[in-house]
């Protein structure tokens, strides 16, 4: 897509520091990063996000992180990391090209927070089970 800037990366017409190039996609550090390492996986065909991909192109994609998080891993020697792709405007999505994040974690002020707050420590079991089976029910249609 023309007007998008990690099609751009991609085509080149755009720099991008690349770290990793396949036949289906590429990683690059984020120009913006929140830790040092701060790099972003995207399909080479533009998707906008999750619900735009198929199964296969999830596939192609997800099969570079492991070695992308062990090179991170192996160079930076962080205490973690975090994987983090948003979807959609109120999830964070602020670029429409699919991208995951993959955030290397040293310490608790390290520029990355991601807190859960379950709003009870208990959610009623028959409401997961009504939940699930409606999930379920989607998914086997
Ligand atoms: P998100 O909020 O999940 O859509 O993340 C978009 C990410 O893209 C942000 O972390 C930005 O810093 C990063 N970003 C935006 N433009 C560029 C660019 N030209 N090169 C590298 N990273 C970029
Ligand atoms: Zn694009």
């Amino acid at each position: 897509m023309a007007s998008c800037i990690f099609c751009k990366i991609v085509e080149g017409s755009i720099p991008g520091e690349k770290v990793y190039e396949d036949e289906h996609v590429i990683a690059f550090m984020d120009i913006m990063p929140v830790t040092k390492g701060h790099v972003l996986l995207i399909p080479k065909k533009h998707c906008e996000n999750l619900y735009d991909m198929t199964e296969e192109e999830a596939a192609n994609l997800f099969k570079a992180a492991p070695k992308i998080a062990t090179a991170l891993k192996e160079e930076f020697q962080p205490a973690g990391m975090n994987l983090l792709q948003n979807n959609g405007s109120f999830a964070g999505q602020t670029v429409y090209h699919f991208h995951m994040h993959l955030i290397p974690r040293y310490d608790k002020s390290d520029g990355f927070q991601l807190e859960f707050q379950p709003k009870v420590e208990q959610f009623p079991t028959d409401v997961l089970t009504e939940l699930a089976a409606n999930i379920k029910q989607r998914l086997d249609a």
